[in-house]
């Protein structure tokens, strides 16, 4: 095991950290307003295209893996929101098309992706239900040369604002991935809904009511709808994993600075040991997540059969921990980390979607458990 960064990579994260945070100077990422919110997103995405950021993962010479989880770490330290919006397009929707398109799919899809020019979303999970336990309902019939779809999604991350939507359901027994555009005759989007946390990330609910689009516009992964829907988590996952170590990050920065600089009772709070001992445990939290994430990340490159099983091992750690750390920042922070708008307040409720979200917390830990007694 080898993930340790080269001077390339210090670099090439630094250069992301300081472009986001740059951006944060200019506008709001946490905006709930639609207009700024899918503003703030095409403008870090014009930005960051330049910089490989959006390549990696699909370009060899684009940074690799575990260069990339730590740069969306430093991503959701500055915006979980955004993280979360870039990402449910570049990392999901992208390795979507790229794993079971074929070159003109990508081409296609793909290549503006990689430009900062498309927004994607993904919208698998249906109505009441984790797909998890149930089939999914969304399907598509042949009509002549077109496919007829319809379906519909209660959560999707960008729905409102993307270009183009990854709608998942089937072809008979088949999984298919719809390519639906915005727009799109039988297609509507609800405007986005108000959620706990990840304020800046416009979900909204979709349906597809005959809903035409050309059989090429279909992804057919070949594979079992099982196999397909573990692929799509794992992307998910992963990206949920950076999110919760950008939250612990922040978190633990704000804490830790506060400690050091307000006093009560004539001291700097930090000289009480309760307050010492919550930051100890806040480090040790974030630095073993780190460990995890980077190791995960670096699984996906060079073992990727060890990587399914890993990866949910480490949102359910990375997750959890970032509400713990979250909370306990909270508490240091007391009236001022309470506020509307503090990071640590804005990490304590979006820590939770990263353990409903995607691979949820129970699922993960059947499966885990499941793989412990070799079951699978
Ligand atoms: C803000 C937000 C944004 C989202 N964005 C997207 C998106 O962009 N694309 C997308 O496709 N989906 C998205 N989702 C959906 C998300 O993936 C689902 O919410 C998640 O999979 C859980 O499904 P559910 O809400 O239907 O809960 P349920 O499946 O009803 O689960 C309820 C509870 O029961 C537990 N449970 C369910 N089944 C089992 C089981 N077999 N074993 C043990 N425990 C179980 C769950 O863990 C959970 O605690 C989003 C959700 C939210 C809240």
């Amino acid at each position: 095991m080898d993930y340790d960064f080269s001077n390339g990579e210090k670099t090439f994260i630094e250069e992301i950290r300081t472009l986001i945070a740059d951006l944060a100077k200019t506008r709001t990422l946490e905006s709930g307003d639609p207009v700024q919110a899918e503003s703030a997103i095409r403008s870090a995405l014009d930005r960051l295209a330049p910089t490989g950021y959006l390549r990696a993962g699909f370009d060899p010479d684009a940074p690799g893996q575990v260069a990339l989880m730590a740069a969306m770490e430093a991503v959701a330290g500055v915006s979980p929101s955004l993280l979360l919006a870039m990402e449910s397009s570049t990392r999901v929707f992208g390795r979507a098309v790229n794993t079971w398109g074929d070159d003109g799919v990508r081409s296609q899809w793909l290549v503006p992706l990689t430009q900062g020019r498309l927004l994607g979303a993904v919208a698998l999970s249906e109505l009441a239900m984790n797909v998890e336990n149930d089939p999914l309902a969304t399907e598509g019939h042949a009509e002549g040369s077109d496919l007829v779809i319809s379906g519909h999604k209660q959560y999707v991350v960008n729905a409102p604002v993307a270009d183009w939507i990854a709608v998942v359901g089937r072809i008979a027994d088949a999984p298919a991935i719809f390519l639906v555009e915005k727009g799109t005759p039988g297609l509507s989007i609800d405007p986005p809904m108000e959620t706990l946390g990840y304020d800046g990330a416009m979900i909204g609910a979709l349906r597809l009511e005959g809903c035409r689009i050309p059989s090429d516009q279909a992804l057919l992964p070949g594979i079992d709808a099982r196999a397909m829907l573990d692929q799509l988590r794992m992307w998910e996952n992963q990206v949920l994993i950076a999110a919760s170590l950008g939250m612990m990050g922040a978190s633990f920065e704000a804490a830790r600075d506060y400690a050091k600089g307000h006093k009560s009772g004539g001291r700097p709070i930090i000289a009480y040991q309760e307050v010492g001992f919550k930051l100890s445990e806040m480090l040790t939290l974030l630095q073993t997540s780190q460990l995890y994430a980077y190791r995960t990340a670096w699984t996906t490159e060079k073992k990727p059969k060890e990587a399914a099983s890993l990866t949910r091992c480490a949102k359910v750690f990375c997750s959890e921990s970032a509400e713990r750390v979250a909370g306990q920042a909270l508490q240091i922070l007391a009236g001022s980390g309470f506020r509307s708008g503090h990071a640590a307040e804005r990490a304590y409720r979006g820590a939770k979607y990263n353990q409903i979200a995607g691979t949820s917390t129970e699922i993960a830990r059947v499966n885990i458990g499941d793989e412990a007694l070799g079951y699978v």
